[in-house]
């Protein structure tokens, strides 16, 4: 287990099942926090072979480079982070991706995921991440048809990635809910049954072609979360909670004790969808320093 002092206590992970317990009676003092975010996620490139509208990654070509993303990685784990998420773009599509998990696994304390379209995921990669990967987050936005338009490529085969990832690798979905995708949430049971763990919805967020969640989609969303009784564990993205019941164990946070984001340029942001950012040049940590108080 790993232990990392904060605002609301002390919290001990355990990267293998995922586990927390926070001793939320403890109130530790300020100079003992750990410095670093609990979840950083990091954009290892821009790069995507599919085009969906709501898609706000950034379109100019960029990849990080592995030694700094190794660096950073050693640098958050010291300094208390918990878990670091390997996104996009598309992860996989980054040439050391498979090294660069097997890398932060074995060299830090640090639980490592990512978040995939899924479709380059084939037996022999799921052979080299699953031993070094604690949790696998695939985006699917929509059931069938819904889906097709959307990500353009057959829900068959998609289904075929969860097939093939279910018995490898502990995985959630993360879901776009939209006027197009909503009324397919009452669609999600067989999730379940393929081993899903996770759900996550994820509201649209506003991009070049696509508008936020309209406030139709929005309630629906909002009556379907709060009549589910389904046996996966569902969360919601955080920017769009209100109207929604919400167990915040870590409400004592300021947003940066939670999470950042670094994205493929190498900008260290408080969320994927900040413009602003500090640019990580010398240390991540001095770069965090800036950002506490940009
Ligand atoms: S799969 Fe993900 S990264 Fe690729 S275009 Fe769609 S939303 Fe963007």
């Amino acid at each position: 287990m790993k232990l990392r002092i904060g605002a609301s206590g002390i919290h001990l992970f355990d990267r293998q099942t995922g586990t927390n317990i926070l001793l939320d009676e403890i109130s530790p003092k300020k100079e003992t926090w750990s410095l670093a975010p609990r979840h950083v996620a990091i954009a290892l490139t821009n790069a995507c072979n599919l085009a969906c509208k709501h898609c706000y990654a950034p379109k100019h070509k960029a990849f990080l480079n592995s030694e700094n993303v190794l660096n950073w990685a050693s640098e958050l784990d010291k300094n208390g982070t918990l878990g670091l998420g390997f996104g996009g773009g598309e992860p996989t599509l980054h040439p050391d991706f498979i090294n660069l998990c097997k890398e932060v696994n074995i060299n830090t304390k640090l639980a490592v995921s990512f978040t995939t379209h899924g479709h380059q995921l084939d037996k022999h990669m799921i052979s080299h991440l699953s031993p070094y990967v604690h949790f696998t987050r695939l985006s699917m936005d929509g059931f069938g048809d819904t889906y097709e338009k959307i990500r353009g490529r057959p829900f068959e085969q998609f289904l075929s990635k969860l097939k093939m990832i279910r018995s490898e690798m502990r995985y959630g979905v993360n879901y776009v809910v939209n006027d197009e995708t909503v009324a397919d949430l009452d669609k999600l049971d067989f999730l379940q049954d393929l081993g899903c763990e996770e759900l996550l919805l994820l509201p649209q967020h506003r991009t070049k072609y696509v508008n936020d969640i309209r406030p139709p989609a929005k309630e629906l969303m909002t009556n379907w979360v709060e009549s589910y009784t389904g046996g996966m564990k569902l969360s919601v993205g955080a920017y769009a909670q209100d109207g929604l019941p919400a167990c915040d164990i870590f409400s004592k946070d300021d947003s940066l004790e939670g999470y950042a984001h670094i994205d493929a340029d190498g900008l260290l942001k408080r969320s994927s969808y900040n413009k602003e950012g500090v640019k990580i040049t010398t240390s991540l940590s001095y770069a965090l320093e800036k950002l506490k108080v940009l």
